[in-house]
């Protein structure tokens, strides 16, 4: 059986088209190891029959992150019979830098260029035939949403998997040859090593995954690397490297995108990104809108109605006693309300019980369970906010503007969103840390959230603070114990 491996930036419709080849033949598990998702599926043809397995979205094939090393070692070491990359064609910059990088490799390559419908309706013409020539790979148009141009996909992409290929990188086509050349034989020399080009090019980046695996190869790139002149990367050569995929899109863009269509032009996003990431702007709109949500979520006196509402004038249960209770705390309320009246229904009907069986199932186990019913909708509607923000794209630009700060702590802004999401639960926000890129950030994140309260901890707090508020250390620390 044939197996296709599907490789594609986030958000490139990858998950879209997997479903449309698959349908309901896929299956999901993780990847050994990681708790990263692992999806595979079946393509039927009448002569053949395809195994789709469906690579985590990633932008590069660096080891940062556990989806990067996932996709790395499946390329590498499981060898797919067909490399579908599927791209972006109202981005086509940014996707094409993860393209540069999948054609080192030495396995068939087919180019998915998604989102057709899309980018014809912002005027945008491409040249397949160029970007076929450039790329040296087939190239094929769909438009995954619409199930257009996937069957032509298919079919070429199993006549590319009858062939073998060779990987090439762009990186033999800039001032960096010169090094490419030099490691060439040092990487040819070592025994039973395949893609060789990929693996030239890791070296010369300073790649971990190579440094680890063959420190004697990697300090003779490095002495390579240093007979040459510093120039402005000064000695960088993972920036060089990255610089030189960029140029090498950057110049063929004109040939492949041919119409009025301008990647420069300010779009309306980068006008958004003006006001929002605004060097003085940025953080108040920041806090304002991080008061907003909370407000929302959390607050007894929503929009501060109370300073019209005369003292002792208003108690509806649920609603507010001399004030509106914001959306987050009437539903908490709401759902705290029935619990009640479950728990008298429940009271009355062992009323006949023994008090111990009464006392344990009304104040014991009901009255557990409905504080934790209570708290649900505040995480509910947290998230539910936190969601909006990060659809929006605005999480990622929050991200960038607290990254200074972050910065000093030894984090990037990319831990922010996680941080974020535990005021709302630190289960989903220690999950959502797998995409920080280094493994020491990682754990300096998800130690720290357990400090950002969500509602259930709120209560804890609550309960210690008699002890800060008399600082009565032994009382804390028996609490704490028996705790
Ligand atoms: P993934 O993150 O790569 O798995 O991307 P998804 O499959 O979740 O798609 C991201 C978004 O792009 C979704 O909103 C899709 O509906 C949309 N999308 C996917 N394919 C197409 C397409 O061919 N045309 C258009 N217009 N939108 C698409």
């Amino acid at each position: 059986m044939l197996r296709f491996a599907l490789a594609g930036n986030p958000n490139s419709g990858k998950t879209t088209l997997f479903n449309s080849l698959t349908g309901s033949t896929a299956q999901v598990g993780n990847w050994p190891g990681v708790t990263v998702d692992k999806k595979v599926g079946t393509y039927k043809t009448s002569k053949e029959t395809v195994q789709v397995v469906d690579l985590p979205g990633i932008y590069s094939l660096s080891p940062y992150t556990p989806e990067e090393v996932v996709s790395r070692n499946f390329l590498i070491d499981e060898k797919p019979d067909c490399v579908i990359n599927i791209i972006d064609a109202t981005n086509l910059e940014r996707n094409l830098y993860l393209t540069t990088q999948l054609l080192e490799i030495d396995v068939p390559v087919i180019i998915a260029l998604n989102m057709m419908d899309a980018a014809l309706e912002l005027g945008e013409k491409i040249d397949i035939d160029a970007m076929m020539k450039i790329f040296q790979v087939p190239v094929v148009p769909i438009s995954a949403l619409k199930n257009e141009g996937l069957d032509t996909l298919m079919q070429k992409a199993l006549i590319v998997a009858r062939h073998s290929r060779h990987g090439w990188s762009v990186i033999e086509h800039s001032s960096l040859k010169q090094v490419f050349d030099q490691v060439h034989p040092l990487v040819e020399s070592l025994p039973s090593i395949g893609s060789h080009t990929f693996h030239i090019v890791k070296f010369i980046e300073g790649d971990e995954m190579e440094k680890a695996m063959h420190p004697h190869i990697y300090q003779q790139v490095q002495e390579i690397e240093s007979a040459l002149p510093l120039d402005n990367f000064k000695g960088d050569f993972g920036g060089k490297v990255a610089d030189a995929r960029y140029n090498f899109i950057t110049e063929h863009f004109a040939e492949i995108v041919r119409s009025n269509y301008n990647p420069h032009a300010l779009t309306k996003s980068d006008k958004i990104d003006r006001i929002l990431t605004n060097k003085w702007l940025g953080i108040p709109i920041f806090f304002l809108t991080m008061l907003l949500v909370f407000h929302i979520v959390f607050s007894h006196d929503f929009l501060f109605l109370s300073v019209f509402i005369p003292q002792n004038s208003f108690d509806i249960p649920i609603i507010g006693t001399d004030a509106i209770n914001s959306p987050g705390v009437i539903l908490s309320e709401a759902v705290t309300y029935i619990c009640d009246l479950i728990g008298l229904g429940l009271s009355s009907i062992l009323k006949t019980a023994p008090t111990w069986l009464n006392g344990l199932i009304v104040n014991g186990l009901w009255a557990g369970l409905s504080t934790v019913l209570g708290f649900i909708p505040l995480i509910i509607a947290l998230f539910f906010f936190i969601t909006l923000l990060e659809d929006s794209g605005y999480m990622a630009r929050a991200a960038f503007i607290m990254d200074r700060a972050f910065r000093r702590m030894g984090l990037s802004g990319r831990s922010f969103v996680p941080l974020l999401m535990s005021f709302g639960c630190a289960v989903p926000g220690i999950m959502a840390t797998r995409t920080l890129e280094s493994e020491k950030e990682r754990r300096l994140t998800i130690m720290l959230t357990p400090f950002f309260s969500c509602s259930a901890k709120l209560q804890i707090w609550a309960a210690l603070e008699p002890f800060y508020i008399r600082e009565s250390m032994p009382d804390l620390l028996f609490f704490l114990f028996i705790f």
